[in-house]
């Protein structure tokens, strides 16, 4: 992965861009573009990258990933200029003066488009792709300028802060790849994938990557090796017969991985051999060829030559397997089918393509054009973004229900998103389901062919669970599932949102008296528009407002008006029966240590030890709110001392639970079957019922450590009816 900009100057790179210029272009032209070099890097002289580079060599690039892709002049000179208009003095009249009316229109749709479009925020993203489809409309020359400018910047995202970087990942993977994909460009195409997966899935990406190259030498030999034997043979019956080899994108491994659920072994098309050829007969041909050669895999042939793809991609596709036992994809293409599958819509610029061309590009922009009117209808731009995100995911999965209907859902779906896509009271009724006869769990991927049944449940106020928001893959299933909550829930939702927000608090330090709370909370109701703080509640419960997507106002508030400036006092501290060799106290031996009571510390803990007057050291939690915050500035700073486990720490610990479940019979056995099995020892237990058929447990249980504890408790999380488990003492 390219990390790191050029160390090229801006002149060494024009002076290559014009060279490649020279041979693409009459004079006239690279006339034009010495201009428009001369004119944006004075532009952006004054300017820097995130990299610390000049800025024109942001511009350069982009003009020479055009120029790969076979742009005209105009669209390089558009290039060059493409962010003067925004982020300098230059206007548009000064360009269209200089370069005419079409590369100043080029630049003004580019600059249209937002430099980089940030937000993620649905609403301002759907403004972003109805003026991106727009101005594809008026000139497709503009996206793919756009194009080449988003790819440059994923080419640099090392530069920018992390939660930049995954904004505009996310926003190239769900918008610009899909339309790179749409309008044919596949280099483009992966590279943006590829890259976008890079940073926000770095460890599967390295994973994969790891894997790609851990086939390394020999995997190259079997591809090579069989390269060469097709084309021995291809080159017997075809006069002229080009055969690649290739492994395939990390991004298509990916998918195929994290989507379809693939183990790696399992996918057939790690390896592809292209052969491309002159006319559609020589394709059919070779196709017989290939299975004459090589076994076939039953259920893997795709004729897109007789049905081409939507976005005009013609090939025939097979997967055979090697002699090696190693099976392998084949794309079958002629020369012009090549083009529209390596450059699609660009293709119409590099090969100059005439007639038959311009119909092909015709009916690409047909596309946008429907788009565009399909929303005039919608009335609604956000409709739009989530057209483009479904409708250019390149494969749809067609499942059955039992009674032979199709029901057509995005790549990805679980049984959740099915059932919901049936029917709304389908998807509410819901308790589980059966993929082709067999159970399968909640989370299971549908896959295409797969005949699908929900088992439903009429028993009434049976709904969803909250889980079900994490899992479910379509927007439209979580909706329904958030509106059911809403409605269903009212009351649920406000304990639970009360919860979500007492533990927010907790964790962000954030300490108010109740009268503060009160308070606090009224203003923030009001913030969020809530009509009360009850509604508040609600909305955080089921969902409807994010608390998380909150803190960061909430904590200016606190900061702002509630922080005390005084370190709490210290609790008063029990000591344990436990040894006090568990702990030691930084520079200080044979020291009484204690362990506070208020935050019950474990071991793999942060800890901290506060020398008390006469008790020997008492031990908390790093975050453990007695403790300030900012030790150095604390009223006695000198007797808060670094403690650490060692060694001994491996002993019995209690710790308080406090459990909140749906009241049920055999609740109580369920949970202190699962410690049996688990051998840890129940100290003692106490459950009364709350509100809403809710009931609260308290416990104490013995364990060894933190990484015990966490275990326990997730153990606990999965037994069925449990809402939520929490150590107390924080
Ligand atoms: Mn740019």
């Amino acid at each position: 992965m390219a990390v790191s900009e050029t160390d090229k100057t801006p002149a060494e790179l024009y002076d290559e861009l014009r060279a490649r210029c020279k041979k693409a272009f009459d004079k006239k032209s690279v006339k034009q573009i010495d201009l428009a070099y001369e004119v944006a890097s004075k532009a952006h002289s004054a300017q820097l990258r995130y990299s610390g580079q000049p800025y024109i060599i942001h511009p350069l690039a982009v003009a020479d990933i055009l120029l790969d892709l076979g742009m005209d002049a105009q669209s390089i000179e558009a290039a060059l200029l493409h962010d003067t208009v925004e982020d300098t003095n230059i206007t548009l009249e000064e360009l269209s003066e200089l370069f005419g009316e079409d590369v100043a229109n080029l630049v003004d749709g580019v600059t249209k488009l937002g430099r980089v479009p940030l937000s993620t925020k649905e609403e301002q993203q759907a403004e972003n792709v109805r003026k991106m489809l727009l101005a594809m409309s008026h000139d497709i020359r503009v996206i793919i300028i756009k194009l080449a400018d988003r790819l440059h910047n994923m080419r640099t995202l090392d530069f920018m802060a992390p939660q930049k970087r995954r904004d505009i990942a996310l926003e190239t993977l769900e918008i610009y790849a899909p339309i790179a994909h749409r309008l044919g460009i596949r280099a483009a195409k992966e590279e943006l994938e590829d890259l976008a997966i890079h940073f926000l899935d770095p460890i599967a990406y390295d994973d994969i990557a790891k894997k790609i190259s851990s086939v390394g030498e020999s995997g190259v030999e079997f591809l090579e090796n069989n390269r060469r034997r097709i084309e021995e043979r291809v080159l017997e019956i075809v006069k002229k017969a080009r055969i690649d080899a290739r492994i395939k994108s990390v991004h298509g491994i990916y998918r195929k991985m994290y989507m379809q659920n693939k183990e790696f072994s399992e996918i057939y098309d790690i390896y592809a051999i292209r052969i491309i050829v002159e006319t559609v007969a020589e394709c059919y041909n070779c196709l017989g060829l290939m299975h004459d050669m090589y076994k076939p895999l039953p259920g893997r042939f795709k004729d897109y030559i007789s049905t081409p793809k939507k976005n005009m991609y013609q090939s025939l596709h097979t997967t055979v397997i090697g002699k090696e036992g190693i099976p392998f994809e084949v794309q079958i293409r002629t020369t012009e089918m090549h083009r529209t599958a390596e450059y699609g819509i660009a293709a119409h610029w590099k090969y100059k393509l005439g007639i038959s061309g311009k119909s092909n590009m015709e009916e690409r922009l047909a596309w946008i054009r429907q788009l565009l009117e399909e929303q005039k209808e919608a009335g609604d731009v956000r409709e739009i973004v989530s057209a483009i995100k479904s409708d250019l995911v390149p494969d749809d999965t067609f499942v059955f229900t039992p009674k032979g209907d199709v029901i057509t859902v995005p790549y990805g779906s679980t049984v959740i998103d099915f059932a919901y896509a049936i029917h709304t009271a389908v998807g509410n009724k819901m308790t589980g389901a059966k993929v082709d006869g067999r159970i399968v769990p909640i989370d299971y991927k549908v896959k295409t062919g797969e005949i699908v049944e929900i088992l439903t449940s009429s028993q009434p106020g049976k709904g969803p669970s909250r889980d079900w928001l994490n899992i479910a893959k379509t927007s439209s299933a979580r909706t329904k599932i958030r509106s059911w909550f809403k409605n269903e829930k009212r009351d649920e939702n406000i304990v639970e949102g009360k919860a979500e927000i007492e533990r927010e608090f907790k964790k962000n330090y954030i300490h108010l008296t109740e009268e503060e709370y009160e308070k606090f909370i009224e203003g923030l109701a009001h913030h969020q528009h809530c009509a009360s703080v009850d509604d508040l509640y609600a909305s955080i419960g089921y969902g409807g407002i994010s608390l998380v997507r909150l803190m960061p106002h909430i904590k200016d508030e606190y900061n702002k008006n509630y922080k005390k400036q005084e370190p709490q006092p210290v609790k008063k501290t029990e000591t344990r029966r436990v040894s006090t060799g568990g702990v030691t106290v930084e520079g200080i031996d044979s020291m009484l240590v204690k362990f506070s009571k208020c935050c019950n510390p474990l071991p793999g803990d942060d800890i901290i030890g506060f020398i008390t007057r006469g008790h020997g050291v008492s031990v908390h939690k790093r975050d453990c709110s007695n403790v300030p915050e900012d030790l150095a500035h604390a009223s006695e700073p000198e007797r808060w001392v670094k403690v650490s486990w060692n060694a001994q720490a491996k002993q019995e610990f209690r710790a308080a639970l406090q459990i909140t479940a749906l009241s049920r019979i055999g609740l109580m056995a369920d949970i202190s079957m699962l410690l049996a099995s688990m051998r840890v020892n129940i100290n003692d237990i106490s459950s009364r019922d709350i509100k809403d058929g809710r009931s609260l447990l308290l416990m104490t249980i013995t364990v060894t450590n933190v990484e015990h504890l966490r275990n326990v408790i997730g153990r606990i999380e999965k037994i069925d009816g449990i809402l939520s488990v929490e150590r107390q003492g924080f």
